[in-house]
């Protein structure tokens, strides 16, 4: 028996011979050439199925290069949701997306990826957690059902015993019976107010559990700001009030500067707390009129009632002076940071058919304040 030979019955060989299969997507034997029986003839499905696994490498290789995304599992799996049509939402956006500014980015793959993560999540978790409500009221139902008859049976009984103390027989026995019926009664209201109290015990833990789930169905985990889901209630709840008050309502798209930078010079926890500064200095200015959120990777969405757009632009742009003035220090190794800065785009809100496409004039116009420098707050024009 040669050494080839039996190191192919170790699992460490049969992983890797299971691989490079995969990787020619036919069956063999790893670092052999197929023979003239195994080798697929031209036309054949094997061959085909070759053929359009090479494609896809191809396309997906050329998706990532042609949008200058990096070689994440993220952005990897995004690829290959649009290319082969696996996933119809990921599709839909991206192709919203090229026909908006006809490029994807690596922050924008994280945001819809963290979009999925959040859909796939919580409905599990509040599904679980219903049926345990479910479980305690029917818990409750049975209690008070329980206590009820054996309220019923206790006055019935009296009644039976006080018949017998008004029809003046002997009075002994029948008191005897009733310090019995009360001990039990009271026995039974005891059991059925432990069971109670555990009951509402439960529910309490519940009710807290579900309050956490929607916080966190809601907000963004890193920052602590609402994410887009909560943002996208809040627009339509901020625009009806609006409209209702005949007042403005401004929308503003603000994004890190070079953020991609500060994650490769400083490493990623240096780039969650500068994530977390820009979001605490853009939150400051909330209040009940103005709502933050954060929108993805390292983007953030403003909205302002009672503020014109112009209005909007200066309380942004005084946030932007604020930070790009500011000498942020590396607190893993003392370091001075280069100036961290942002962008972002205005609209006005009621110049557009609906809030979605506010909502994309002022993405367009943070694209051209990126475009023109960066560090800069752009308004959206309405004759778009
Ligand atoms: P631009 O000025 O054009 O906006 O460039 P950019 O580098 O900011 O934009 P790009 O979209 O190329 O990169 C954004 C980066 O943000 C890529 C992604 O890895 C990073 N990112 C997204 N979410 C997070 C996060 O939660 N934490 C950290 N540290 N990085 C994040
Ligand atoms: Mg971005
Ligand atoms: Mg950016």
């Amino acid at each position: 028996m040669t050494g080839a030979t039996s190191s192919s019955a170790s699992p460490q060989h049969g992983l890797t011979d299971r691989l490079a299969r995969w990787a020619r997507g036919i069956s063999g034997k790893a670092g052999e050439e197929p023979t003239e029986e195994q080798r697929p003839r031209a036309g054949s499905a094997a061959n085909r199925e070759i053929n359009r696994r090479r494609q896809l490498y191809a396309d997906i290789g050329d998706f990532l290069f042609a949008h200058d995304l990096d070689l994440t599992p993220i952005n990897f799996s995004v690829a290959l949701d649009y290319l082969t049509g696996a996933n119809l939402g990921v599709e839909k956006a991206i192709k919203a997306v090229m026909m908006e500014r006809g490029k994807i980015t690596n922050g924008w793959i994280e945001s819809i990826a963290a979009d999925q993560r959040a859909d796939e999540v919580t409905p599990e978790s509040l599904a679980s957690m219903l049926d345990k409500v479910e479980e305690n009221l029917t818990q409750f139902t049975g209690l008070m059902h329980e206590s009820r008859n054996s309220a019923k049976d206790y006055g019935a009984a009296l009644q039976e015993q006080a018949k017998d103390l008004v029809e003046g027989r002997d009075s002994e026995p029948v008191l005897a019976r009733l310090v019995g019926l009360t001990r039990s009664m009271v026995e039974k209201t005891r059991q059925v107010e432990t069971q109670l109290r555990d009951n509402q015990r439960q529910t309490q833990a519940l009710k807290s559990s579900l309050e956490n789930a929607r916080r966190a169905a809601e907000h963004d985990h890193l920052t602590g700001l609402p994410n887009r889901r909560a943002f996208e209630s809040v627009l339509r709840d901020e625009l009806a009030q609006a409209q209702a008050n005949g007042e403005t309502l401004s929308i503003a798209f603000c994004d890190i500067d070079h953020f991609k930078h500060i994650n490769d010079t400083h490493g990623h926890d240096t780039g969650d707390r500068v994530l977390k500064f820009v979001a605490g200095l853009l939150a400051k200015v909330s209040d009940d009129k103005c709502h933050v959120a954060r929108h993805g990777g390292e983007e953030f969405v403003m909205l302002f009632r009672g503020k014109t757009a112009a209005e909007t632009c200066e309380a942004v742009d005084d946030v932007r002076e604020d930070l790009a003035n500011r000498s942020l220090v590396n607190r893993t190794n003392g370091e001075r940071m280069d100036r961290v800065s942002f962008s972002a785009g205005v609209a006005n809100v009621l110049a557009y058919e609906d809030p979605r496409t506010a909502l994309k004039a002022a993405d367009r116009a943070l694209y051209l304040a990126k475009e023109h420098g960066r560090n800069r707050v752009y308004l959206a024009a309405e004759t778009d």
